[in-house]
This record gives C-alpha cells, structure tokens and sequence, in this order.
C-alpha cells in the first residue's frame, strides 16, 4: 500500500477535519441564489489513495456544484483528445496575475491560462467541437464520469439558469475574445457560453471529487477501476497549470504554502492532488475574500504541516 498503516492515517485526517470545521470564517458566494442559499455548516473531506483506499469525513455525499473545478477536467479532456500543441494554440500557459472573470488576454491576444473564465470559455469550445451541442454535453458527461470511476456526477438546471442569466462578465469576456480571433473557427458564441454554464453547473460530491483528483494523481488511470481515462501528457500539464493557476489570485502563495496542485470553485470545494499519493476533495460553502473556501485552504496547510506532502519537502 502507498499508505502503510491506512487507519493511523485516516484518524489524523479526521483530526485535522475537526479543526477545520472550528473555522466559521467567510461567507458562501451570493452571485446567484443557487449558491447564496449554501449551507456554511456544510463541511466534507474525502481521499482516495492511487491505490484506491478511501476515507471520508463529514458532507461527503452531498451534492454541489463543480464550478471552477470544472476547467481542469475540461482542459485534461481537450489534451487528451488534440494534444497540447493543438490546445495551446488557443490559450497559454501563463499566470494572468488578474481575477479569474477579468476582461484580458496576453501579449498575443490568447487567455493566459486554461484555469480562468476566458481560458476555459476557449476550452470548451474545443471539446468534440463537430458534434451536436446535446452530444458535446453527453460527450463531457460521461468523461467524468470516467474519470471518477463512477462515482455520482448530476447537474443542476436551476444552477445553469442562473448563470445564464447573470452572465454579462462572461458574455462580454466573449466578444471580447471574438473580437480578438481567439475561438476556433466555426465556434458559436452563445453555444458556446451555454455549455461552459452548464459544465461548471455540473453536480458532484466530495466523494466523486476525491475519485476525481486521484485519477489525476495517478497518472490518468482511475484508481478505483484501473482505467486509463485521461493520457500522461495530458495530466502532466494539467497538474502543471493547477500548481501555478488553480487558486484564483492566491496561486503563487497556495504553491509558495502548500506545494501541491489544486483547483477551487466557487461553491467552497477545492480538489487537491497529491502526485503519486493520493487526491483529496474538500467542500465547505464559505468563502475567503479571494473566493477560495475557508476550511479548505486551513485543511491544505494542516494537511502540508503534518505530512510533509509539499512538493519541495523532504528534499
Ligand atoms: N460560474 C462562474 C463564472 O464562470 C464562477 C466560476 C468559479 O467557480 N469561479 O463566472
């Protein structure tokens, strides 16, 4: 096992589980009612080892939305599919050093990265880009359901429709781009904003998300049913962009804290990889300024303090 003495492991987790859940700091996102009506008592820690052990703490099976998880996935799925020559002619691989919804894009007028909104609007528009819009979502669907083993990944209509109808920074980070020439050509607009809403709108749990940030531990086999889903390539440079771009604009200091690679969304989860280890999802709806869940960014430092899981210890 990768974990040797699984158990004495697991109850040090749920030690730090428990000092998180002391954290009332923050307050669930408002932007849409979907979100604002969160409840911040929720708090749930699962892992999944690449060896396929699990632990789970806590709101574990409790389903919420993906968000910004949602764009790691989505842009593993386009290097899978047209690797990343292909993928990078659209969108770089730089920290943007701006909010994730900022209207901007680099010095060759292409997102900087696959992790903020403009980074991912382009990504989107890159997946199975020939067939039907019901078939893309299908398409996407069934891949993370792959991609967590199985385990329950739903949507949320109403969540979808209230990010429609709010969705002028998103609406206009898109003409902006179209104006810049970044889509793909033959790409629609409003197709496909729609579809960037309904996969951020897509429901997991912590569960799920665990299964999920351990398939990208591993290499791109999920661990719980030893299929390959996604290529080496692909979650080398996923992994890669999560360490300098997942955390909104506390990336530099979560890899300068924590060392690891991660992503958070706005309904509080943050999926944490642990490369060759394990992948942890954490969920708690309250978020810090910066739009990173509170006792999820607490668990990742407790997590780095106690075992040593930062990418530069041990050296
Ligand atoms: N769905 C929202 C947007 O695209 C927020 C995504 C997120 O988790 N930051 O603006």
């Amino acid at each position: 096992f990768i974990i040797p003495d699984f158990i004495q492991f697991t109850e040090q987790i749920h030690d730090i589980y428990e000092i998180c859940k002391n954290d009332r700091r923050g307050k669930p996102a408002d932007y849409i009612p979907q979100l604002a009506r969160a409840n911040p008592d929720n708090w749930g820690v699962a892992l999944c080892t690449v060896d396929g052990q699990r632990y789970s703490a806590g709101d574990t099976t409790i389903p919420f939305c993906i968000q910004s998880c949602s764009k790691p996935l989505n842009y593993a799925l386009a290097l899978t599919d047209m690797g990343a020559e292909k993928v990078h002619s659209y969108v770089g691989q730089e920290p943007s050093g701006r909010s994730f919804n900022e209207i901007c894009l680099d010095s060759s007028n292409k997102p900087h990265n696959p992790m903020i909104n403009a980074g991912a609007i382009i990504t989107s528009s890159l997946l199975k880009p020939t067939l039907r819009i019901a078939d893309r979502f299908d398409y996407v669907h069934s891949q993370y359901k792959r991609i967590a083993g199985g385990e329950f990944v739903g949507f949320s209509n109403a969540t979808y429709l209230s990010e429609k109808e709010t969705a002028d920074r998103n609406f206009s980070l898109a003409y902006y781009m179209r104006e810049n020439k970044c889509f793909p050509e033959n790409a629609d607009l409003v197709k496909t904003l729609e579809f960037y809403f309904q996969l951020c709108s897509v429901e997991i749990t912590a569960e799920t998300g665990a299964v999920i940030a351990a398939t990208l531990a591993n290499g791109g086999i999920c661990p719980t049913t030893g299929e390959k889903v996604l290529t080496g390539d692909a979650v080398r440079n996923t992994l890669s962009l999560m360490y300098s771009c997942g955390m909104y604009d506390y990336s530099g200091q979560f890899a300068f804290k924590c060392g690891l690679p991660a992503k958070s969304g706005v309904a509080g989860a943050i999926l944490i990889v642990v490369p060759n280890v394990m992948g942890v999802c954490t969920w708690a709806p309250s978020l810090d300024e910066l739009g990173n869940s509170c006792r999820g960014i607490t668990f990742c430092k407790e997590l780095v303090n106690k075992f040593s899981f930062h990418n530069y210890d041990d050296l």
